[in-house]
């Protein structure tokens, strides 16, 4: 074992794979901690890396457009800014024709919005369907509004090591489906669902689709439009570096927008936000899903990635991603299975977005450790150690590192 590179049996070394990588030189983009003090961050599906142009692109936002435009900014530019910028993640990362999305709340709020709309817009239907592994936040204001509207909350069993499947919602979507939520990319396991097919079933039911995108937006390409989606949520800060907090973003398919109200009326989604109306009559389109002041500031770092991406592509995003998840599958393999870990995502890469997760019941001990040593991947209870790997900021020699710093860390502790 002493002697031995990782990687070197029939896959390719890291050193081969860095060599070999088109995109390797888009690593430097992105803004790097003196070295030492990192040395792999493995966790780009939590937040991402701050892109080196973002710290001058704010400095001038707030100089040039903040500072000297200052309250007409809002006429010149901000008050479209939820749109425009909605419009441009639509066209290079979502496959979203103009008029559909748009940024501002939280993912949480942007869930509230929409779940509620859809739920209001299907009188007769009140049941929700959602799968018992989704993420916390989606669970939860689901049984929100299932108290708030007296609705029933369907809860689908998948298998937690890969996701949900067009058969697991056999039997479970009906004529009683107010709407369907699920991930598609799993926030734990990684699964990346087929989101044509579960789309056109939860649609041949009179439901409606709402695709929570977080783990998927930026990293997995998308084709809402095509596949029919009914309304898709997404994080900003995940795969589309936008920094802690950045705003959500929410897509509406057109032909839903006269059909469904959003139940937090606000006077920036209003028909006429400065016409100081007496009651609310919402604007058309896509800004009725607007509520209060867009978080037109938090909103420009995102901007960057998204330009970053439209430079490349998506499908040259994707393919490093698939090289890097089998990567870090055959790192696993050789380094950590040998230890008792368990590599708790799907081996096919088909079926994967661009993370794994690995289990093992010191995992929790070993992340401490490792985050002490600069190695930064996180952990998910009970015992997953979770190996995020942002396309266009990872390296292969970068991943290697990490994964040998687990196996010595665990190797410590056993
Ligand atoms: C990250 C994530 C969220 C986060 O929601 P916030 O409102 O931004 O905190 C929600 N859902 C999923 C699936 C996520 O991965």
């Amino acid at each position: 074992m002493e002697n031995h590179t990782p990687g070197s049996g029939t896959s390719p070394t890291s050193a081969e794979l860095d060599a070999a990588d088109p995109l390797a030189a888009q690593r430097a983009a992105f803004y790097s901690p003196d070295e030492g003090e990192l040395a792999a961050y493995l966790d780009g599906n939590s937040l991402g890396r701050p892109l080196k142009a973002t710290a001058s692109n704010l400095a001038s936002f707030v100089q040039d457009a903040w500072g000297s435009r200052l309250i007409r900014g809002w006429d010149e530019q901000w008050m479209d800014e939820p749109t425009v910028v909605g419009d441009r993640i639509g066209e290079v990362t979502l496959g979203a024709a103009a008029g559909q999305v748009t940024v501002g709340d939280s993912t949480s709020v942007m869930l509230y919005k929409l779940i509620r709309a859809a739920v209001d817009a299907q009188p007769g239907r009140d049941e929700i369907v959602v799968d018992r592994d989704n993420f916390p936040t989606d669970r939860f204001i689901i049984e929100g509004i299932a108290a708030e509207k007296g609705a029933s909350i369907v809860w689908v069993s998948a298998n937690p090591a890969s996701g949900v499947r067009t058969g697991d919602l056999e039997g479970l979507v009906g004529e009683r489906t107010a709407v369907v939520v699920l991930s598609h990319v799993a926030y734990r396991s990684g699964f990346l669902a087929d989101a044509r097919a579960i789309t056109a079933m939860v649609k041949d039911a009179g439901a409606l689709m709402l695709w929570d995108l977080c783990h998927s937006v930026g990293s997995v390409p998308l084709e809402l439009d095509e596949w029919g989606v009914d309304l898709a949520v997404g994080c900003t800060y995940k795969y589309l570096n936008g920094g802690p907090g950045s705003p959500a973003f929410a897509y509406v398919n057109a032909s839903q927008q006269g059909r469904l109200r959003q139940p937090i009326w606000g006077w920036m989604g209003a028909d006429n936000p400065f016409g100081m109306t007496e009651s609310y009559k919402p604007a058309t389109g896509i800004r009725s899903f607007i509520t209060g002041t867009p978080p037109v500031l938090a909103m420009q770092p995102l901007k960057d990635m998204v330009e970053l991406i439209a430079s490349v592509g998506m499908e040259a995003v994707r393919e490093k991603s698939i090289r890097l998840t089998e990567h870090a599958i055959s790192l696993a393999d050789e380094l950590l299975v040998p230890l008792g870990v368990e590599i708790a995502s799907p081996r096919d890469p088909a079926e994967r977005g661009s993370h794994i997760t690995v289990d093992h019941p010191l995992f929790g001990q070993v992340t401490t450790v490792l985050w002490e040593r600069g190695v930064i991947p996180d952990f998910r209870p009970p015992h997953g150690l979770r190996i995020g790997l942002s396309p266009l900021s990872t390296g292969y020699g970068e991943l290697e590192l990490g994964m040998t710093a687990i196996r010595d860390a665990l190797a410590e502790l056993l």
